[in-house]
């Protein structure tokens, strides 16, 4: 397979979600340079269509993050891209105004998103997933100008290559699931409740377990509550009780994008303290709003004497048995080390995500990559990876760079600056390096 000549792009990014998105809003902004004009472009994202975490657009799911730290506002506050000019093309800004919330729906937010993915229509490619990532053949000694993207049409599965002075890769979370566990037609992982629930006849629901206790077991848990009335839902959580995000101001400083610097250039200590003290506002907890709607429920059962809401505390699943549409849960008391079981008839791991692992699409690129004492990769302060040599072309990670860039690395706050960031380092080395003048010639 030899690369197209015709398709040679200063930039692919791989993936279309909301960091990519934002990263070509702002090369978009960012006109090009003046002797070289504006880079060219083009993304490939594997989905059939634009989609953020569309399973969990619960109805009453909402933001948690500001609506201002949307794709654009904080690198840019006139952007066309922000959330305002949305809200405007939609006619909505002042019923949004009355609404008095920064923190719109999740449904709202999704709308948002696909409205300025839209605007991208040329440079997208949908159902295209990025298989891997070379050098191409011939620069096995030479210093690589090019790298090789091979994409794959997820309909009909032929494979393309495409040439690219620079990736950016930003492939999203893992979903993780307890050790043992596959996921089918009745044990579903968050990332995919929506669809698996509503492809199952919601009377054959009786009994249904959500285990985790973060924001989406959260709200998974009010969801089935609501839906299912005549079910009972089991809550199956390691802690005494759901525990709060803390979203307080000076604790919401750790997602301003001065302490990418802070954390960047710190110490390892400081690095430790900041998870110590802040994975808090945002991993295995829930939104305050949540956690007393699911309390009000569980309250109000028992003035009725309905019960139907369990929330089965300091437990922890150690096993599940498949039995035709049913499963059994085996789970160990963290307080007595007891064990219980339970039968279901659907079963939930809200059991969260890992961080991003560019690992895949690299391939045999990864071994260029080079990592520190801890197995981590080195990534530069701008989001490239440090290669050998032998890689001229940037490499750059939009996720998975907890251990580097600390608590924003999987998140929406930063995505503006941190877009504009990379879009600058790439025109920064174009300059240096000047213009892309010709790729590779790569064997079929
Ligand atoms: C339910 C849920 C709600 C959340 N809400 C918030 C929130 O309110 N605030 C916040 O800050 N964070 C939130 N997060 C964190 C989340 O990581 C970010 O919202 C956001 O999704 C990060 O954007 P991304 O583009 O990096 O990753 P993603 O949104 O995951 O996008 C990655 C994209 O890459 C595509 N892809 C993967 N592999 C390939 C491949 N090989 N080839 C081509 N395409 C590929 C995927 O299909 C996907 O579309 C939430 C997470 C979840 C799960």
């Amino acid at each position: 397979m030899g690369a197209n000549s015709a398709e040679i792009y200063d930039v692919v990014g791989v993936g279309f979600g909301p960091s990519n998105l934002a990263f070509a809003i702002a090369l978009e902004e960012s006109g090009g340079d003046a002797s070289a004009g504006p880079l060219t472009s083009a993304f490939f994202e594997r989905q059939p269509s634009f989609g953020w975490h569309r399973n969990m657009l619960l109805p009453s799911a909402t933001m948690q993050v500001s609506f201002l730290k949307d794709l654009a506002t904080l690198r840019n506050p006139v952007s066309r891209f922000g959330f305002v000019s949305f809200l405007h093309a939609s006619g909505r800004l002042e019923q949004f105004i009355n609404t008095q919330t920064f923190f719109p729906t999740r449904e709202e937010f999704h709308q948002y998103l696909d409205w300025a993915q839209a605007l991208f229509s040329g440079k997208v490619s949908y159902g295209s997933e990025v298989a891997g990532i070379q050098l191409p053949p011939e620069s096995a000694s030479a210093t690589a100008q090019y790298l090789q993207v091979d994409v794959r049409d997820t309909v009909r599965g032929d494979i393309r290559t495409v040439a690219a002075r620079n990736v950016v890769i930003s492939t999203g979370l893992v979903p993780q699931v307890p050790d043992g566990v596959a996921s089918d037609e009745r044990v579903w992982h968050s990332s995919e409740f929506l669809e698996r629930f509503q492809q199952v006849s919601p009377e054959t629901l009786k009994k249904v377990a959500v285990v985790g206790a973060g924001q989406s077991g959260a709200e998974i848990a009010r969801f089935l509550y609501d839906s299912l009335p005549q079910a009972d839902i089991y809550a199956i959580i390691p802690s005494y009780g759901y525990s709060i995000a803390d979203d307080t101001p000076f604790a919401n400083r750790v997602f301003d994008s001065a302490a990418v610097d802070d954390y960047y250039f710190g110490t390892e200590r400081s690095r430790e303290a900041f998870w110590r003290y802040h994975k808090n506002t945002n991993y295995s907890v829930a939104d305050d709003e949540v956690i007393r709607d699911l309390y009000q429920r569980v309250y109000m059962d028992e003035l009725r004497g309905t019960n139907r809401l369990h929330i089965l505390n300091m437990a922890r699943v150690t096993n599940v048995k498949r039995m035709g549409n049913e499963s059994r849960v085996f789970m160990e008391s963290l307080l007595d080390g007891g064990s219980q079981d339970l039968d279901v008839n659907a079963l939930v791991f809200a059991t969260g995500y890992d961080s991003m692992d560019p690992s895949g699409v690299l391939g045999e690129l990864d071994g260029y990559c080079l990592r520190d004492g801890a197995g981590r990769y080195q990534v530069g302060r701008d989001y490239r990876l440090v290669t050998t040599p032998d890689v001229s072309c940037g490499i750059y990670l939009q996720g998975g760079t907890e251990h580097t860039h600390g608590l924003t690395s999987s998140l929406l706050s930063n995505i503006a600056v941190r877009g504009g960031e990379i879009a600058d380092s790439i025109l920064r080395r174009r300059s240096a390096d000047g213009p892309a003048t010709s790729a590779p010639t790569t064997s079929a």
